[in-house]
């Protein structure tokens, strides 16, 4: 069950497994349907390295503390530094791959923890809380501004959106991120979901893909 990054074709990627920055709230339609406010920056957290699983594999659920949803994202393999001020080509050419990953979250605690004005780590940093796929090429993938994304439950169409619904687009979001956190090669970015974020129960069958290019089926272990 150790994550390694690999693209999509079997190769190998000789990166370390970093962290992962997610972003939150950068489709206004799942905002609203958490009734939360649209922030007017990008509202970055960040998953641990111990959070990474492979999703081909798939994932056992936390027990014992509540709702785990899904949120399907882009992931964005990180393949050179970033930091400080970064242009919008050396963002670019930062991204060593396109994939999928699933933001876990145990949601009633997430709202308990916003309640009190509390970080997210316990609801979103668990282990296995990040389940993420292989990746393809930068060339191989739709434009980064076009890109689209859905997930299956059980053959049942739950997430459909693209990454022309984000509030900060993917360069846009790098070059934010680079001036807050430094990224190294081997970190991932997590770029946010779309709406339709629900409950996830173990025998879950779930298909998750940027369609036509990646494509993952993964389950909810019991
Ligand atoms: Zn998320």
């Amino acid at each position: 069950m150790t994550y390694q990054h690999q693209y999509s074709d079997g190769t190998s990627i000789d990166l370390p497994l970093g962290k992962v920055v997610c972003v939150g709230r950068n489709y206004a339609e799942h905002a609203r349907e958490l009734n939360n406010p649209v922030p007017s920056e990008p509202l970055l957290f960040i998953k641990p390295a111990t959070s990474v699983v492979p999703l081909a594999e798939g994932f056992r659920l936390p027990t014992g503390r509540g709702a785990v949803h899904y949120e399907t994202e882009i992931a964005l393999l990180i393949g050179a530094p970033l930091s400080g001020t970064v242009s919008p080509a050396d963002a670019a050419g930062a991204i060593a791959g396109i994939g999928l990953a699933l933001d876990l979250t145990l949601r009633e605690l997430q709202d308990q923890l916003k309640a009190k004005g509390h970080p997210w780590e316990r609801a979103k940093a668990f282990d296995a809380a990040c389940p993420l796929s292989h990746f393809v090429r930068l060339e191989q993938a739709p434009a980064l501004n076009a890109m689209p994304l859905q997930l299956t439950i059980n053959g049942e169409l739950r997430q459909q959106g693209t990454s022309a619904d984000m509030i900060t687009p993917i360069i846009a979001l790098l070059q934010h991120i680079a001036g807050v956190f430094t990224l190294l090669p081997g970190d991932v970015v997590i770029t946010g979901t779309p709406a339709g974020v629900g409950v996830l129960n173990p025998g879950d069958e779930l298909e998750l893909s940027i369609p036509g290019v990646l494509q993952q089926v993964t389950r909810v272990r019991d």
